[in-house]
Order: structure tokens, then C-alpha cells, then sequence
């Protein structure tokens, strides 16, 4: 990864280094620094010796003699640098701080963020692979809508194309993880990912929903028992509501997974049809002898879902991201959140919130009583590769008292 770092104080630029170097092997970055504005134009114009390909990465302080952070913005949008991600760093207030967003966003240019100093670097390394994802499915998209149908997503459905990643459930008293949440991409000639709300739904009108449900389920196993580090971690798994019907599948799960030392959640859409019917309602009670446990996902988004929560014994609901977004500004969602969590706690069910974005809803779902929390805040989902390096960071940052905090 290529990275230019322009700041006019060298110990900054040391520092922002070091912390590169501490999450992920030193070998994958190569660091180039300018110490004004000016200084890193000439870099991005190639006037310096640096081998002429774009930088994967651009932070650059605001505040600088000899061309400041707005000449560099400037000369990006000028250039075909408007595409390289840019953190544009500072210590000015807030204020100036989304105005510089504004600019950046009103010249086009591909703007990570404008941080406040001192940078958190693990933010900004995430947030890049992020972006990598949707650089990419931008690119993908446009050959899908042709490419990508009902035909051919049997030939897409294998362990080759698919890829995962892993968000962390966080407990909100103590801010330890408790466990990853697995998400499906399929990655498509190794061009860039598809993302589940594209392909899931061709999936189940394909009836490849088992299928997929496997191979998640093997990837991500194989990716706990490989690393050690994991295996006190939950690991939680998307199914179908209709996965349930299939006692081929139940069966394939109780047969492999049941006594292996991870502890496994199988996530469950709520489907009214489907997990009324009789079968399914065996085989969540199957599953659950097995010590698998069952989570109710997107809870709060259809009908009856409180009944439910009476007759089955879930494991833990996760209320649907669309309340929670919001809770601080819209009192509906926040009574809607309350209400849940308050049951909840009654049938002694593990909550989890979902789609947790800022520091203020993490505060508001503690008041309210919610055990869990998952988010953009903690974290987007981590690539496996990255997981042993995210969780080293975030660990660190806990035992030294810095509990993560985010933006
Ligand atoms: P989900 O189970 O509700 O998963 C959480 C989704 O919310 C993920 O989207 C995640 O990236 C996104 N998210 C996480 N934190 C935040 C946040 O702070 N703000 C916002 N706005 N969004 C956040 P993703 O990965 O695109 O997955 C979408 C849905 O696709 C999932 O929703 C899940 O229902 C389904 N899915 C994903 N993987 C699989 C799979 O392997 N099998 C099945 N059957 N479904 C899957
Ligand atoms: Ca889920
Ligand atoms: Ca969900």
C-alpha cells in the first residue's frame, strides 16, 4: 500500500507511521512524506523520484505553510488524482473541518474524511478497505446488470467466488467483543464484490440458499479453528428462514458443527410464514439441543414479531438497523428500540443493536438497557485477512483503558 503523508511536523508524520506499522506487517505499506503543501504537489506530479502509479492513500494535514490542505484538494480535483482516497487531517474545530468535507465532496474527489487531530490511523485503515469494496462494486455493478441473473448464479455460488467478512458484536457495558457476525460478498474474478443485497435474493429463487448456507458455514469455521485467537469469539451466520425446512441441512449442521469448539449463532431472518410452520419451529428446537444457538435478525421489521418471542426460546434478537440509526432523532424508533429492549430483558434474551454509528447511540441503547452493539462505530465488516490484526489493535486499545472510540 502506498501511502504519502504531508505534514509539516515531522513527529507527526513519524507517528502517523508508526501506527501503520503497528496494524498490519511493516512490508505491506511503503510511506512517502511531504512537509507542505507544495512539496507533496511536485510528488503527486511526478517532479520527485517516485514511481509514477497512484497512492492508495492520501492524508494530508489542513493547516500548513507553503501550500495548505486546500491547495492539495485543489490540484487532486485538477488531476487524475480525484479518485485517490484522501484523509485530509486537522485541529481545527468541527465546523471547518465539514466545510473542507463539503469542498472536497463538491470537487468530486474520493474524501475518506476529515479527522480531527490526533488521528486514529486504525479508523482510517479501515475505513480505506472499506472504500476499496466500493470503488470496486461501482465497477462491478455496471457488468452485473447484465451479466448477473438467475441463470448464472448457480455458477457463481462456489468457495472460490465467495468471500467473507466478519463484524464484531460488542458488549456495550464492558466494550469487550463477544463475537463476529459473518457477511457474504461474492467476488467475481477477483474484480470487486457483490454484495448480499444483490445476490441474496437470486440465491433463494435459485433454491441455492442451503448450498450457500454450507459453504458460508465451512469458510468461516475453517477461518476460527486456522487462528486460535478466535475461538472465544461467537461466530454468527446469516441463514435463510427457508434453510429450515431442509432437514438434509439441519442435519448437516447438528453432523459438523454441533460439538466443534466454536460457539455458533445461526441468524434467522423473521419470516412469518415460514418459522410458524411446525418444521421449522422442530428444527430451531433440534439446533438448540445442540447447543446451536439461534438468533432472531431485523427483529421489529414485520408483523407479530413480540408474540414470537413468547413461543420460541431465541437465543438473541438483533433489532433491525433502520430503528437504531435514527433513535436520536426520531421518537418513534427510540420507543420502538426501548420497548424491545425492555422485553427483551424480561425473557432474559440477549439484545443486540444493529447499525450503531455514533457514540451518542451507543450511550442512548446503554441507558436503555441493550447488551450488545454492532456498527460502523466499532467497525465495518473486517476482510478475514485483516481480523487477527483488528483484533490485536482493538484489544490493545481496551487494556490500555482507551476504550475504542471511534469517531
Ligand atoms: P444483516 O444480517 O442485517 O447484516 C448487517 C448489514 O448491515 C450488513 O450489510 C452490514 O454491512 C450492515 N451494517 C453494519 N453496520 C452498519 C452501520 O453501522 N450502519 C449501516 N447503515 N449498515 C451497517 P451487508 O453485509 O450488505 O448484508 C446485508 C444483508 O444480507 C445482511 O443483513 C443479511 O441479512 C444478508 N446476508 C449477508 N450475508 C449473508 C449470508 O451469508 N447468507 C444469507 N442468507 N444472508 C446474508
Ligand atoms: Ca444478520
Ligand atoms: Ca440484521
Amino acid at each position: 500500500m502506498k501511502i504519502l503523508i504531508v505534514d509539516d511536523q515531522r513527529f507527526v508524520r513519524e507517528a502517523i507511521k508508526g501506527d501503520f506499522m503497528r496494524i498490519d506487517e511493516a512490508p505491506s505499506f511503503t510511506f512517502y512524506e511531504a512537509d507542505s503543501g507544495n512539496q507533496a504537489i511536485e510528488i503527486l506530479t511526478a517532479k520527485h523520484d517516485v514511481p509514477n502509479q497512484p497512492f492508495d492513500l492520501i492524508i494530508a494535514d489542513l493547516k500548513m505553510e507553503n501550500g495548505d490542505g486546500l491547495a492539495i484538494i485543489n490540484h487532486m480535483a485538477a488531476t487524475d488524482c480525484h479518485t485517490v482516497p484522501l484523509a485530509i487531517v486537522s485541529a481545527s474545530d468541527k465546523r471547518t473541518l465539514e466545510l473542507i468535507s463539503q469542498i472536497s465532496i463538491g470537487l468530486k474527489l474520493n474524501l475518506l474524511g476529515a479527522f480531527q487531530k490526533p488521528i486514529n490511523v486504525a479508523e482510517i485503515f479501515t475505513l480505506i478497505k472499506a472504500e476499496k469494496h466500493n470503488v470496486s462494486l461501482v465497477k462491478v455493478e455496471q457488468t452485473i446488470s447484465a451479466n448477473f441473473t438467475e441463470s448464472n448464479i448457480t455458477e457463481l455460488i462456489n468457495e472460490d467466488n465467495l468471500f467473507l467478512c466478519y463484524q464484531p458484536k460488542v458488549d456495550i457495558n464492558t466494550k469487550e467483543i463477544t463475537g463476529f457476525e459473518a457477511l457474504s460478498r461474492l467476488c467475481v474474478q477477483g474484480d470487486g464484490f457483490i454484495y448480499p443485497d444483490l445476490f441474496i435474493p437470486l440465491v433463494e429463487q435459485a433454491g441455492l440458499s442451503c448450498q450457500l448456507a454450507k459453504l458460508v458455514l465451512n469458510q468461516a469455521i475453517s477461518q476460527w479453528e486456522l487462528c486460535p485467537e478466535l475461538k472465544k469469539y461467537s461466530l454468527s451466520i446469516n441463514i435463510s428462514a427457508s434453510d429450515l425446512l431442509s432437514d438434509e441441512f439441519v442435519n448437516y449442521v447438528i453432523d459438523n458443527f454441533a460439538n466443534n469448539e466454536v460457539s455458533l449463532i445461526l441468524e434467522l431472518t423473521e419470516s412469518q410464514h415460514t418459522i410458524n410452520q411446525e418444521q421449522s419451529l422442530q428444527a430451531i428446537a433440534k439446533l438448540m439441543i445442540n447447543d446451536i444457538s439461534i438468533s432472531l435478525d431485523d427483529f421489529g421489521k414485520s408483523y407479530s414479531t413480540f408474540e414470537r418471542l413468547g413461543s420460541i426460546p431465541f437465543n438473541e434478537i438483533k433489532i433491525d438497523r433502520d430503528f437504531i440509526l435514527d433513535i436520536d432523532q426520531d421518537p418513534q424508533h427510540h420507543a420502538i428500540a426501548e420497548s424491545i429492549i425492555a422485553l427483551a430483558n424480561k425473557l432474559n434474551v440477549k439484545v443486540v443493536a444493529e447499525g450503531v454509528e455514533t457514540r451518542g447511540i451507543l450511550h442512548l441503547l446503554q441507558k436503555l438497557g441493550c447488551d450488545l452493539a454492532q456498527g460502523y462505530y466499532f467497525s465495518p465488516p473486517i476482510e478475514g485477512r485483516y481480523l487477527k490484526s483488528w483484533l490485536n489493535n482493538y484489544n490493545t486499545l481496551l487494556e490500555d483503558g482507551k476504550a475504542y472510540v471511534g469517531h
